[in-house]
């Protein structure tokens, strides 16, 4: 599966027509064809999550960002189904706290890196502080275009330092959106995830999909490079999702550690 052309080539300008959200190019038979991949991806993670746990030399970090509804938590609640919990972690970030404004943005967002062995899955990111920041003027714009500079550096950072750097824009479609919120509304189990607040955001549609293209062009780096994901078909997405994950991981060269001298043919009484 090719799924480089859904990689955002480093300094190019990003056109998001260039991959439509309800697109499944990869997987052409469909839904059925879909979730039979998806469940192969799922064994293997499993099995690779494991073997990286054990070896211990890397540390993985998945960043997940999307508009409201865009998938994100159910992107890691079906790719990391089978994974070891006590390997993998989940950080979400939310507004900023009083506590977490009084400091530079990517503060918060430090503490939360992976160690080693770990993955750990940023569910929205640092990115959010050239998105929400940047369409609601939460601070000058002289200030947060210094940022993309400062998140490649960032980044750069923590790949040198032995961090391997996946990042995912799930792209959805307005229309599409329009179907998730109003299902938020009429469904019991889900309208706690619905606040009116989601509408006004909603408005700004045009202006946060300017701010994922400008995001993608300057942030999408031989490092840690961006790929778009078609996200309106979700098990399209899941199927993506888990076939960049595993051949990450099959990329590492991941072995099992070196036992203690000795300990072949031990007979334990
Ligand atoms: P949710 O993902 O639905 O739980 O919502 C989290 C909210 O936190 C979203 O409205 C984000 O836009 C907001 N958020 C996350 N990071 C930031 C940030 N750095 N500055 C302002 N708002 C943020
Ligand atoms: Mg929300």
């Amino acid at each position: 599966m090719d799924v480089e052309r859904y990689r955002v080539v480093p300094g190019s300008a990003v056109d998001l027509g260039q991959w439509p959200p309800d697109g499944h190019d990869l997987v052409p038979g469909g839904k059925d064809d879909g979730e039979e991949l998806h469940n192969e991806y799922n064994d293997r993670l499993e099995q690779l999550q494991e073997l990286f746990f054990a070896d211990n030399r890397h540390r993985l970090l998945v960043i997940i960002q999307a508009i409201d509804t865009g998938g994100k938590d159910g992107t890691i609640r079906h790719v990391f189904d089978k994974t070891n919990p006590a390997g993998v972690r989940v950080a979400p970030f939310k507004k900023p706290s009083t506590e977490e404004l009084a400091h530079d943005y990517l503060w918060r967002v430090h503490a939360e890196v992976p160690r080693d062995g770990e993955i750990v899955v940023f569910n929205r990111s640092h990115y959010e502080d050239v998105l929400v920041v940047r369409v609601h003027d939460l601070v000058p714009e002289e200030r947060w275009h210094k940022r993309y500079d400062h998140i490649n550096d960032f980044e750069r950072m923590l790949v040198d330092e032995g961090t391997h750097i996946v990042k995912l824009f799930l792209n959805i479609s307005k229309d599409e959106q329009r179907e998730r919120l109003q299902d938020r509304v009429d469904r019991p189990d889900k309208r706690w995830k619905f606040n009116k607040g989601d509408l006004a955001e909603r408005k700004l549609w045009n202006e946060y999909q300017s701010a994922y293209t400008e995001m993608l062009s300057r942030t999408s780096t031989d490092w840690a490079p961006w790929y778009v994901i078609p996200a309106d078909r979700k098990w399209y997405r899941n199927v993506l999702v888990g076939h960049i994950l595993v051949t990450k991981l099959e990329s590492l060269g991941l072995s099992w550690p070196q036992p203690e001298e000795g300990i072949k043919g031990i007979v334990v009484e």
